[in-house]
């Protein structure tokens, strides 16, 4: 009996179908908070596709709904209306369990805050997602001290947080995100803490990494920043109103 999967031909198709699919693929996205009795419409009919490999920076006033819009993505929570489907799966009604279980595979964040674990040194805290993600523990500290390598910190993985300066901060948290190797780097306001040219550097990093194959995504209201990306998405009282190259 020959079912469709040993169709001649069956393989290529499918492989077109993955190569055409975007990696976000957000399809009318309304986000509303309820808050003592009015309700708060955070964004609203957002449609945008993102193909993986692309990098992307949101823009827009305080307040526009960029965060929203990025915790959405990044599957830290969840439209309250529209559909979300991330590498063709449909993430938008997914429990708290499952939702982690994406963010641990696909997705690394960088936050304007660093977000660093004060007390513990920078190996464990890139570490921190391996024993999450269930890597084996004898893996996990060649791991970490790779991805430290990477953003140029493997001399400083017995320091802890506080013992280093914010663009040294940030590259640990950058380490942190790119443990489990995700197709996606969600940065909240990446440099929003940092000077001019430390701020340069982090971007220089962020970049170098999607020229690797990360696709990425950069919220920022600045518009050096945003230079960076190839791609810029404006927002507005949570609509979207424009989105160039
Ligand atoms: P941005 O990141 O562009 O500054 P946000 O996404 O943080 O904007 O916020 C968009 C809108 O949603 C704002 O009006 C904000 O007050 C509102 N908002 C955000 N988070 C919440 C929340 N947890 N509860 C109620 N309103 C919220
Ligand atoms: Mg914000």
């Amino acid at each position: 009996l020959r079912t469709d999967r040993t169709r001649p031909g069956y393989c290529r198709r499918e492989k077109d179908e993955r190569l055409r699919m975007a990696l976000i693929d957000l399809r009318n996205i309304c986000r509303e908070y309820k808050l003592e009795g009015t309700t708060v419409k955070a964004i609203c009919d957002i449609s945008l596709a993102i193909d993986k490999g692309e990098s992307c920076a949101i823009m827009g006033p305080s307040g526009s709904g960029k965060s929203t819009l990025m915790h959405i993505i990044g599957c830290l929570d969840q439209p309250t209306t529209g559909k979300y489907l991330l590498a063709g799966k449909d993430v938008s009604r997914l429990s708290e369990t499952e939702l982690a279980q994406v963010r641990s595979k696909r997705i690394g964040f960088v936050f304007q805050s660093f977000n660093l674990i004060p007390r513990v040194t920078t190996l464990d805290n890139v570490i921190l997602p391996l024993v999450y993600a269930g890597e084996k523990a004898e893996n996990r500290r060649t791991k970490a001290a790779n991805a430290l390598e990477k953003v140029g910190l493997e001399k400083r993985i017995d320091h802890s947080p506080n013992q280093l300066s914010g663009g040294e901060q940030q590259r640990v948290a950058i380490a942190r995100a790119l443990i489990n190797d995700p197709d996606l780097i969600l940065a909240d306001e990446p440099t929003g803490n940092l000077d001019t040219k430390t701020g340069d550097e982090i971007m220089e990093i962020l970049t170098t990494l999607n020229k690797k194959g990360h696709t990425l995504i950069i919220v920022t209201h600045e518009e050096e920043i945003a230079q960076h990306a190839k791609r810029v998405i404006r927002l507005r009282d949570g609509k979207l109103v424009s989105d160039g190259k």
